[in-house]
């Protein structure tokens, strides 16, 4: 059996000769963009009953259904790891939004500090690119998608059995490896904004025993170079890279 061309995220039950509905986008996509028609093959998955190969039933220009037939794959979880991220400007943070969920985040949390200039990211804009990415990479689950807070608020509600990983471009954070190779457990990585966290954001976030400051070595990189940068050692010291 071939691998079907395409591979939807279906926001309803699977299970066995079960008939799910499709969204007006996916009727879409895959009549008019995949050319495909009813009896064809899809894989289908949906963040709780694993992944299905299934088959199209009706298909319309606005509505279609599909059918799951077998199941390839049980359902896994991603490790749980948060990425915390200052809002950027859209096509960057459409690349660290992408860029997360294929490198297995569990949980996309965009968050306002001082010298964040972009206040705004639509709450269905996040869900659809980690959707996206998440169809595309094969992973099993969508990343959980938050609605963008203040950095203090973050804190203030922080669960205290979860690590914060606070990336400081102003040199004083320890080396990242060092780090990461002993601390399993529940994570968060913490990236600021183009203008760098605010002193006094820095002071508070160093009260919290939670929180520990990390290096990525002498050079500024970009914010989302930054996001990418810490979620790959973290993924391959502590997360399912191992
Ligand atoms: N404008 C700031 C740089 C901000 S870079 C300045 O010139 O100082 C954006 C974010 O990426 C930072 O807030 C930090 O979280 C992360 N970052 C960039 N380079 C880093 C480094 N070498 N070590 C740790 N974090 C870094």
């Amino acid at each position: 059996l071939s691998k079907p061309k395409a591979r939807l995220y279906i926001d309803f039950a699977l299970s066995l000769d079960g008939v799910a509905p499709l969204s007006q986008g996916q009727a879409h996509y895959l009549r008019n963009v995949m050319r495909m028609s009813p009896g064809d093959s899809v894989t289908l998955f949906n963040g709780h009953d694993g992944e299905w190969r299934g088959e199209i039933g009706d298909l319309g220009k606005r509505a279609g259904t599909v059918i799951a037939r077998r199941q390839n794959r049980p359902q896994q979880h991603e490790p749980d790891l948060w990425l915390l991220f200052a809002l950027i400007k859209k096509d960057r943070m459409s690349f660290v939004i992408e860029k997360a969920t294929e490198l297995g985040v569990s949980s996309l949390r965009p968050v306002i500090t001082q010298h964040t200039v972009v206040h705004r990211l639509k709450d269905e804009r996040l869900r659809f690119a980690a959707i996206e990415a998440a169809e595309q990479c094969e992973r099993l689950s969508i990343p959980e998608t938050c609605e963008a807070i203040s950095l203090d608020q973050a804190l203030e509600n922080w669960p205290e059995e979860r690590q914060l990983f606070v990336l400081d471009e102003t040199g004083g954070g320890e080396a990242i490896a060092s780090v990461m190779e002993n601390a399993p457990g529940p994570a968060a990585i913490l990236v600021g904004p183009e203008g760098g966290f605010h002193k006094s954001e820095l002071e508070a976030l160093r009260q919290r025993p939670y929180a520990t400051f990390l290096s990525l070595g002498p050079r500024i990189l970009r914010a989302d170079t930054a996001a990418l940068a810490a979620l790959t050692c973290w993924q391959a010291l502590a997360g399912d890279w191992k």
